[in-house]
């Protein structure tokens, strides 16, 4: 728990009880989770804090949303090499069609697309959908 407390720190959070726990929550799983999927965890815990908390995860860059084609947007823990920088995520993302699980490919960078003059690209998201590793056995 200290060291989530310091990871917390160093993106200007202060490190409540709460917040650790929702870290160390996203950080225990390898797939992207739903803020219901963080509810169930903390089924005693008030819903809106845990919003709050996702929501103060996002903004200060602990995590990022993903946009999954589901409809529920995911949360997912970003690493940056550099804490203080605005998150930039540009790596894949995975969606399977048998376990309904997302995935962050991190090693995987969005290739470079080419737009049309003027066009200024601010946020790409691209999302690939099929069949997992683990459903793929
Ligand atoms: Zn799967
Ligand atoms: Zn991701």
């Amino acid at each position: 728990m200290k060291k989530i407390e310091k990871i917390l720190q160093q993106y200007s959070i202060r490190p409540t009880a709460m917040r650790m726990l929702v870290y160390q929550f996203i950080q225990s799983k390898t797939t992207a989770v739903s803020l219901s999927i963080v509810e169930n965890n903390f089924e005693k815990s008030d819903r809106t804090t845990l919003y709050r908390t996702l929501k103060t995860f996002e903004e200060k860059g602990v995590v990022h949303q993903i946009d999954d084609g589901t409809g529920i947007p995911k949360y997912a823990l970003c690493n940056h090499e550099n804490k203080s920088k605005k998150h930039r995520d540009l790596h894949l993302h995975f969606h399977c069609n048998s376990c309904r699980e997302t995935v962050c490919l991190t090693n995987h960078q969005i290739p470079q697309i080419s737009l049309p003059n003027n066009f200024i690209p601010e946020d790409i998201n691209m999302l690939v959908k099929g069949v997992c590793d683990k459903c793929n056995l």
